[in-house]
């Protein structure tokens, strides 16, 4: 079970938008950058409600630009002041926090290097201790939901109620159209444990070229989350960091204008439609769960057979040959090749348990 949370509402916080749009460059580059940026944003759009840049940047090699660092922080804190908006900026260690609150930063938020980390979240979250500040937290970059959760629970329990989530994506050895594929499954999961956590889509980060921002946002949007943080830069091909993944000011707006935002609420005859459609995706869902039962059942004699017969559990061409119809019938019916292999994992894995079950005994 998740231990309750203590969570202020979203829109005590976040200026009482939705969806709640952070936007601003990848990193802090000069005091003009940040200024220029902010100001055409907001001269180019209506909904922006937050502020982002980084000054401390976590590079994957050494050598690249590692952020202007605690110099950039009063730039990022006055060009917030020039349009009247709060700002965050990513923190990484107890000295960064010290240094962001000194400067009156209004958000921080956790980077996804950071959140695989429980010594450096406890850390962080032990420097904010009695301190009332929004705090925001990526996505660990391995798919693990249980060290995102893990982080969230630490800020909660040094007493912070203003959490929300960033779902940035995972990194992936497997080639990608993405940066960082969404794995939506994982923050739909989080958002069921808890429901209260606001969840904001990076479609920068996730997507890792312009192209992909605007598809990704709208997708974000079509599920149900609640904000986007958006890299904006004056001049996205000549930005010191994550150039590919940052677009113009105008840009951002036109995205945001192009968005369709669904209403949470539907009609009463409209509701019922939907209520129609879940209800039978209800029932395939429980005869799904019926037939794998089944299945279970009938693997359990099949171990009965092989301990009779003194047999192997796992028999690689059975279970090669299960793929291959698998994989032939998914194609009839349109189901991707990535989905039938990984369905018939799960599936293949909990029959081995059903029949070691019998063998063992
Ligand atoms: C960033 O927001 O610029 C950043 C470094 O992101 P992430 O931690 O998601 O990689
Ligand atoms: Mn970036």
């Amino acid at each position: 079970m998740n231990p309750p949370l203590d969570i202020a509402p979203f829109t005590s916080w976040s200026g009482g938008k939705q969806p709640l749009v952070i936007a601003g460059p990848c990193s802090a580059e000069t005091e003009d950058q940040v200024l220029q940026t902010v100001k055409r944003m907001v001269a180019a759009s209506e909904g922006i409600s937050m502020i982002r840049a980084g000054v401390w940047k976590p590079r994957t090699r050494p050598n690249s630009f590692e952020g202007v660092g605690a110099i950039g922080l009063p730039w990022v804190k006055a060009a917030g002041n020039a349009v009247g908006l709060p700002v965050t900026v990513e923190v990484a260690n107890s000295g960064h926090v010290e240094l962001a609150l000194k400067n009156e930063i209004d958000v921080l938020w956790i980077g996804a290097r950071t959140t695989v980390s429980p010594f450096i979240v406890q850390e962080i979250a032990d420097a904010l201790r009695g301190i009332d500040i929004p705090v925001m937290i990526k996505n660990p970059v391995n798919p693990d939901l249980q060290l995102w959760l893990g982080a969230i629970e630490r800020f909660t329990q040094i007493g912070i109620t203003k959490i929300a989530a960033i779902h940035r994506g995972f990194s992936t050895y497997e080639k990608s159209t993405y940066r960082n594929p969404p794995m939506w499954e994982i923050p739909i999961e989080l958002r069921r444990r808890y429901p209260q956590i606001p969840i904001i889509v990076d479609p920068s980060h996730m997507g890792g070229t312009r192209d992909l921002i605007y598809p990704l946002s709208q997708q974000a949007m079509d599920m149900g989350f609640d904000g986007l943080m958006i890299e904006t830069h004056i001049n996205p091909d000549k930005a010191w960091s994550d150039a590919k993944q940052q677009v113009t000011p105008e840009v951002l707006g036109e995205i945001l204008r192009e968005l369709v935002v669904r209403q949470p609420h539907l009609e009463d005859n409209e509701f019922h439609t939907l209520h129609e459609l879940r209800a039978k995706v209800d029932r395939i869902d429980d005869y799904i769960i019926e037939m794998l039962a089944e299945r279970m059942g009938i693997s359990e004699q099949i171990g009965q057979f092989k301990k009779d017969h003194d047999l192997a559990i796992h028999q690689s061409e059975r279970w090669a040959a299960i793929v291959k119809r698998a994989l032939a019938n998914g194609k009839t019916g349109g189901l991707t090749e990535d989905f039938i292999l990984k369905l018939f994992q799960q599936i293949h894995n909990e029959s081995i348990i059903h029949q070691g079950k019998v063998m063992g005994k």
